[in-house]
């Protein structure tokens, strides 16, 4: 059996870059898609102790290892963009709203940013682009 140890990921450093699922040479870290949301899971069992690639490689050192086993698989969800497909940032509920997300909401901010030029072109169009376009 493959001694194994705790990966943690920090949900809240994660950008969804999918690197550590490519580098991934085990299996052990997968990316998946249901459709509408990019599933990243781990299999501890397929995850030796001494491996290190995806902690490493991460660009925003979302990855560590922790103390002690792990027995449990984990998985984190994270929405797709409607447009393009990528992972998307989670939907923050707006104030005073029901916390569903709305068209816009499930949108990458490339693809999001792309279609408010997009509007604005359609709306008025000639006026200058913001700043970064
Ligand atoms: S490499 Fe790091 S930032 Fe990229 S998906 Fe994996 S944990 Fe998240
Ligand atoms: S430590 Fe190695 S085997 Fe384990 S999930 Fe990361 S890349 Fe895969």
């Amino acid at each position: 059996m493959i001694a194994t140890a705790a990966l943690i990921l920090d949900p809240e450093k994660c950008v969804r870059c999918e690197i550590c699922t490519r580098l991934c040479g085990t299996g052990a870290l997968k990316g998946e898609s249901d459709g509408a949301a990019l599933i990243l899971r781990f299999l501890p069992e397929l995850c030796p102790r001494e491996c290190r690639t995806c902690i490493d490689k991460c660009p925003v050192w979302a990855l560590s290892r922790g103390p002690g086993q792990q027995k449990k698989e984990w998985h984190l969800k994270y929405p797709q963009c409607r447009i393009c497909g990528r992972p998307s940032l989670p939907y923050l509920p707006l104030a005073g709203g029901t916390g569903t997300p709305g068209p816009a909401e499930a949108l990458c901010p490339t693809c999001r940013r792309e279609l408010g030029a997009q509007k604005l072109e359609e709306a008025a169009p000639g006026t200058p682009q913001p700043a970064g376009k």
